[in-house]
């Protein structure tokens, strides 16, 4: 089975509760989604970018598409040096490609990886296919009146219940906007409470300048939404994006 990458890289966590964790890279090329804030070319490449040397922004290039087995090799290679907490499954959406998943991961857990999923938890089917491999699930619950998409929110419910099913670690990241209506956050707040229940950790995540808007929100509104989120959820945090603080990948 072969799938297509667009790169594979060691650096920082820059998002959510395992900020700063080192972490090995894996960008999964497709996305079913069209989020205004999107700062990633989704598109299928001719080529995987694998940076070997971490930070040097020196990248080799490998032919696309990928066997399992050229993947699991280059990444023993980008972690010689045994230095990545755990594999971060990125995209793109990574769960497109479940079934490439399904012979990958465990090959990886049999390397005693730790396997870190960023998704924007709407596809509980392939979650489920995929899930016994899974150590952390980020997720995103996505508003309509951010990323300027339909509302998706069956889909998100039912994938946190399923993380919460099978004892899976998962959280929840928003991104929010200046155009976040009130009233569709506290909808998603309740939502996430009655399917992950009251101690679902949630990520307020300000969204940053990107190609399609500039509809940064401010301090004052993202403290009066944490507010209003901890009276449903009590563990949530303001959390920006610190890799681009850091100019880093
Ligand atoms: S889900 Fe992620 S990768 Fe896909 S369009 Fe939205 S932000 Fe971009």
């Amino acid at each position: 089975m072969k799938t297509y990458l667009s790169e594979i890289f060691s650096s920082v966590q820059g998002e959510g509760p395992y900020v700063g964790e080192r972490h090995l890279f894996v960008r999964f090329c497709g996305c079913h989604r069209d989020c205004i804030f999107c700062d990633t070319n989704t598109d299928r490449t001719e080529t995987v970018l694998i940076e070997m040397e971490p930070g040097s922004g020196n990248f080799e290039q490998v032919p696309n598409p990928l066997t399992v087995d050229q993947l699991v090799e280059l990444i023993k290679q980008v972690d010689r040096k045994k230095n990545n907490r755990r594999i971060s499954l990125t995209g793109g959406a990574p769960l497109l490609q479940a079934h490439y998943l399904r012979e990958l991961l465990p090959r990886l857990c049999g390397e005693e990886y730790s396997i870190y999923l960023e998704t924007a938890g709407d596809l509980p089917q392939q979650l489920k296919s995929i899930i016994e491999w899974v150590d952390v699930v980020a997720m995103d619950v996505k508003l309509a009146s951010v990323t300027k998409e339909p509302a998706t929110f069956p889909a998100h419910w039912q994938f946190l219940k399923t993380c919460r099913d099978f004892d899976v670690e998962v959280f929840v990241k928003l991104v929010l906007s200046a155009e976040t209506h009130e009233g569709e956050l506290m909808e998603v707040a309740k939502g996430i409470r009655k399917a992950g229940g009251e101690n679902t950790l949630v990520v307020i995540q300000p969204m940053t300048k990107a190609e399609k808007t500039d509809a940064v929100p401010t301090g004052e509104q993202l403290l009066r939404w944490q507010d209003k989120v901890a009276g449903v959820l009590p563990n949530v945090r303001v959390i920006p994006q610190t890799h681009k603080m850091m100019e880093m990948l």
